[in-house]
């Protein structure tokens, strides 16, 4: 059985709580805010902020708020220092980082930049605006993105809602999806690289480096010479810059999916996303959804509820 605890804002606490309403039991340990009991997966909201995911889904169920608790550095824990650690200056190397972008959205697909940042280029890529992209606005990104595409060399994947509700259903969790992309997105980097020298790899960790190793253990090619760090898009450029990329492909593809469907889809996976997603299946049925939403998140519950609720009405 296994354990993910992190922490988050109030803020994200309610929105977490909200968000497993239709789970709710009553009995509720001391401390806690709210205990929901979904099959595989038993979540505990503490007033400490803390939140606690227990069960054999519990990885996979964490993994929908996990980039949330990391939009709030200030309450962030630092994961303990272990073998893959970068080292101390690294900002000084050149490096290939990765980084994927909207696994916590209930909208639009799964994104996975890497990109190579060699050490002289870390002026103009700061002249540029490259930085850590939580504190840039979509607008930013995308200007940026544009800027810096052409610059360095990159690889970015796109899992869109169809493949990703496949593996899903097919029993592969969004870890793993995660880590193979993660991981084919660097090959590609390196390719391109064409025997140019680089200092290492540093992955933006998602997860427990050992985990991440199992998780692509079955791929032909295997990248295991890399760095792990949280919040690497602060040690180096590259991963910065990864994140970037990535957030653009997903903003794109976030934007040609709203045109397609003449639905405004809104990132997140809060109360406006339910709305939206219940708009969706009036007009296009509940099998649309699968073609532009994360079918296991509990939006899905959420929007088929106020669906019916409306037509009962
Ligand atoms: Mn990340």
């Amino acid at each position: 059985m296994s354990n993910v605890v992190f922490k988050v804002s109030e803020t994200i606490m309610q929105e977490i709580k909200e968000n497993y309403n239709y789970y709710h039991v009553d009995q509720q340990p001391a401390g806690s805010v709210f205990v929901a009991k979904k099959p595989g997966c038993t979540i505990t909201g503490y007033r400490s902020g803390k939140v606690m995911f227990q069960g054999k889904n519990a990885e996979e169920e964490a993994d929908k708020w996990k980039s949330r608790a990391q939009l709030e550095p200030e309450k962030q824990t630092k994961a303990p220092a272990h073998k893959w650690s970068p080292p101390q200056h690294i900002a000084e190397q050149s490096i290939i980082g990765s980084d994927e972008v909207g696994t916590g959205d209930y909208f639009g697909p799964m994104t996975v930049a890497a990109a190579f940042v060699r050490k002289d280029q870390y002026p103009l890529l700061t002249e540029l605006g490259v930085k850590d992209s939580k504190h840039l606005s979509d607008e930013k990104i995308s200007s940026i993105a544009k800027d810096i595409i052409s610059i360095i060399p990159h690889s970015v994947l796109v899992l869109r809602n169809k493949k990703y509700n496949d593996l899903q259903q097919r029993g592969m969790n969004q870890g793993k999806m995660k880590a193979l992309l993660h991981n084919r997105a660097l090959l590609n980097t390196i390719e391109k690289l064409s025997n140019k020298p680089y200092n290492g790899i540093l992955i933006d960790q998602f997860v427990d480096p050992s985990v991440y190793f199992r998780y692509i253990s079955s791929e032909k090619k295997q990248l295991t010479s890399v760095y792990f760090a949280t919040q690497a898009e602060q040690l180096h450029l590259s991963v910065a810059a990864a994140s970037i990329i990535s957030r653009y492909a997903f903003l794109r593809e976030l934007d040609q999916l709203s045109e397609q469907f003449g639905i405004k889809f809104p990132k997140g996976a809060g109360k406006q996303v339910d709305e939206v997603a219940a708009v969706l299946i009036e007009k296009e049925g509940e099998t649309a959804l699968e073609h532009c939403a994360k079918l296991h998140f509990t939006n899905t519950i959420k929007a088929k509820q106020l669906v019916e609720l409306r037509s009962n009405r």
